[in-house]
C-alpha cells in the first residue's frame, strides 16, 4: 500500500505522553504539496462511479468496522499512550466507532437518506402546467475533516466526521489532530487497506498529519474542497468558518465548539434526590477528566440552607477526588487560564489545589468546584466560559423567574438539562421553553454527557455551540451535512439515476405526488 501521507519536504513531529511529557514517535509534518495532491486525488474521486456505488461504499464502512476491531488492542494501546484516557475508555470508544460505521452502512444500503420525491407532471394543472420533477440528495464533493483531540477514535479519523461523509459518497481528507498522530496513522492505514479492497478510487480517503495549523489552512482553502467538518475549540472553528467564508467560492463549516452545558436543579428535585443528583454529576463532570464537550459545567441550584449544603457536599468530593490526566499541554493551559479567571471572580468550594504546579512535566488536573450566583452570572458572563477539564461552577439561584432571565444571556448551547419533580411539570414550563431556545438537545432529570449515536440524536446548537445550528454531528443524521438536493426536469428515463425511476429498481423509499400513479415495489 501506498505511504498515508507523500511527504516532501523533512519538517518533523511528535506525540508527547500525557502522564510523563515525553516525546512519543515521530511523524512527518505534510508539506503544501501533499495537501494539493490530497485534494486533487479527492476531487478525481469525487466524480467516479465506483463512490458513487452505494453498495460499494456500504461495503467499506463495513469493513473498516471490522478491521478497526481486529486492531483493538494495538490501536488502543498506541491512544492510551498518546493521551492517557485509559485502556477501557477507549476500547468501548473503538468499538463506539466500529458501530457508528455499520450503522453508516445500513443506512447508506437503506437509500432511504436520499429522500427522493417524485412530482408527476400535470398537463392540465392550473395557474401553469406541471413539469415531472424529481429531486433527491446527491454528495456535496470533497470533505476536509479536523480530527478532535478528546476522542482520538470516535471524532477522529474513522470517525463520526468520516463515516457519515463517506456514507454520503464524499471523498474525505482528515487533518489528523497532533495530540495523537500515532492512531490516526494506525488507523488511516486501517481505511486505506479497506479503500484499496473494496476496489474505490485511492482519493477516497486521505490523512494529512501536522502540528501546525498551516496545512489545516490550506486545506480549507483548497477549491476542490466542498465542506468541512470540526470539533474543538471556539477561536479555531472561528478562524477556520471565517477563512471558509472568505474563499472566493465559500463552503461550509461545520463545526461543534462546545459549551458550557447548563444543568438546572429544581427545589423539589434537591429536596427529594439531591445526593443522587450529586453523585451523577460527580461522574459526568469527572468522566474522561472533564474533556467532554457535553459536561456539564454550570449546575444552578436553588438558595437556601439545603442547596448550600449540597454546594458543599459536591465541593468536598470533588476536592477529595484523585487527580486526572489531561490530553495536553495546551489543554492543561487552558484550564489553568480558566481556573485561574474562576478563583478571582467566584469563590472555590472543597480543597481548591493548584491543578497544575508549574514544574510539572506531566498534563493533570484536580477535580474542582467553584459557587457563584445567577446575579453575579448576569454581571460577570465570563464566569460561563467552558472550562476544559474536571471543573464544574455551581450558580445559586432565587427563583425560576430568576433563572428564566439569565439562561439566554449564556448563548447557544450543546445541551441543557432540568432535574425536578412529576409535581413541578407546570412551573418549569416557562424554563423548558427557554431552554429550548439556546440548546440542541433538552436533557429530562439524566446528564448530558454520554452521547448516542441514533437516529434522533442532535448533537449541535445555537452559535457558539456550532456554527450550523440547523446540523447535528452525531447520530444518523450527520449525514445531511454532506448531501445537497438536486432537481431534474423533465429528464429522458435514462438520465436519471435509478433511484428517481419510476419502477424503482432500486427499491429505496419514494414519496410521489400525486401518490399510485406509478407502479410500486411490493414491501
Ligand atoms: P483546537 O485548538 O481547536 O484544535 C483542533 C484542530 O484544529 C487541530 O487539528 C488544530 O491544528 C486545528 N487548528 C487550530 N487552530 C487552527 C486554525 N487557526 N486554522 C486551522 N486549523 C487550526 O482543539 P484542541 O487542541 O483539541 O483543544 C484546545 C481547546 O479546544 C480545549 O481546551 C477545549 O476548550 C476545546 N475543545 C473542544 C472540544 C469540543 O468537543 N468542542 C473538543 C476538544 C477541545 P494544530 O493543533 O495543528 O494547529
Amino acid at each position: 500500500m501506498r505511504p498515508i501521507v507523500q511527504t516532501t519536504e523533512c519538517g518533523l513531529f511528535s506525540a508527547v505522553d500525557p502522564r510523563t511529557g515525553t516525546a512519543i514517535g515521530t511523524y512527518r509534518e505534510a508539506s503544501a504539496e501533499d495537501v494539493r495532491r490530497a485534494a486533487a486525488a479527492a476531487s478525481e474521486a469525487s466524480g467516479s462511479v465506483a463512490l458513487a456505488d452505494r453498495s460499494r461504499r456500504a461495503a467499506l464502512l463495513e469493513v473498516v468496522a471490522g478491521a478497526l476491531r481486529e486492531r483493538c488492542e494495538e490501536i488502543v494501546s498506541c491512544a492510551d499512550a498518546e493521551t492517557a484516557l485509559g485502556e477501557a475508555r477507549l476500547q468501548g470508544e473503538l468499538e463506539r466507532t466500529a458501530v457508528q460505521l455499520q450503522k453508516f452502512s445500513e443506512i447508506v444500503e437503506a437509500g432511504d437518506y436520499l429522500e427522493a420525491l417524485i412530482d408527476l407532471p400535470d398537463p392540465e394543472a392550473k395557474p401553469t402546467p406541471r413539469p415531472d420533477l424529481r429531486r433527491m440528495l446527491v454528495p456535496i464533493g470533497p470533505v476536509a475533516v479536523f480530527g478532535a483531540s478528546n476522542f482520538p477514535l470516535a471524532f477522529s479519523v474513522a470517525g463520526g466526521d468520516t463515516a457519515s461523509a463517506l456514507a454520503a459518497g464524499c471523498p474525505v481528507i482528515v487533518k489528523g489532530h497532533p495530540s495523537h498522530p500515532g492512531t490516526s496513522k494506525l488507523v488511516a492505514e486501517t481505511l486505506r487497506g479497506a479503500v484499496s479492497d473494496c476496489g474505490l478510487p485511492d482519493g477516497s480517503f486521505a490523512l494529512l498529519q501536522s502540528s501546525s495549523a498551516v496545512v489545516g489552512e490550506d486545506l480549507v482553502e483548497r477549491p476542490e474542497v466542498a465542506a468541512v467538518a470540526f470539533t474543538g475549540s471556539l477561536r479555531a472553528g472561528r478562524a477556520l468558518f471565517e477563512r471558509a467564508s472568505r474563499r472566493s467560492c465559500p463552503i461550509p463549516v461545520y463545526a461543534e465548539m462546545g459549551s458550557v452545558n447548563p444543568f438546572v436543579v429544581s427545589r423539589g428535585a434537591l429536596a427529594t434526590r439531591g445526593e443522587q443528583i450529586a453523585e451523577g454529576l460527580i461522574s459526568s463532570v469527572t468522566g474522561s477528566a472533564g474533556q467532554l464537550c457535553t459536561k456539564p459545567g454550570l449546575v444552578f441550584i436553588p438558595a437556601g440552607a439545603s442547596g448550600q449544603a449540597f454546594a458543599d457536599a459536591l465541593g468536598r468530593s470533588l476536592g477529595d477526588g484523585a487527580p486526572q490526566w489531561l490530553l495536553s499541554e495546551q489543554i492543561r493551559d487552558g484550564l489553568t487560564a480558566c481556573t485561574a479567571m474562576l478563583q478571582a471572580l467566584t469563590e472555590p468550594i472543597g480543597e481548591a489545589s493548584s491543578p497544575n504546579a508549574p514544574e510539572d512535566v506531566s498534563f493533570c488536573a484536580q477535580p474542582q468546584l467553584f459557587l457563584t450566583s445567577a446575579a453575579r452570572l448576569r454581571e460577570r458572563p465570563e464566569i460561563a466560559q467552558e472550562c476544559f477539564g474536571p471543573v464544574a461552577v455551581l450558580a445559586i439561584y432565587e427563583h425560576l423567574e430568576e433563572l428564566c432571565a439569565t439562561l439566554p444571556r449564556l448563548g447557544g448551547q450543546l445541551t441543557a438539562t432540568v432535574h425536578s419533580e412529576p409535581c413541578e411539570a407546570d412551573a418549569i414550563r416557562p424554563l423548558v421553553s427557554v431552554l429550548a431556545r439556546i440548546a440542541g438537545r433538552l436533557v429530562f432529570d439524566g446528564y448530558p454527557t454520554g452521547v448516542s449515536v441514533t437516529h434522533a440524536m442532535q448533537h449541535g446548537g445555537p452559535y457558539p455551540a456550532s456554527t450550523a445550528a440547523a446540523y447535528t454531528s452525531v447520530g444518523m443524521a450527520a449525514i445531511e451535512r454532506f448531501l445537497r438536493p438536486l432537481a431534474w426536469q423533465n429528464a429522458p428515463a435514462r438520465l436519471l439515476p435509478p433511484e428517481l425511476h419510476d419502477e424503482n429498481p432500486v427499491r429505496i423509499a419514494q414519496r410521489i405526488d400525486p401518490p399510485g400513479r406509478v407502479r410500486r415495489w411490493a414491501a
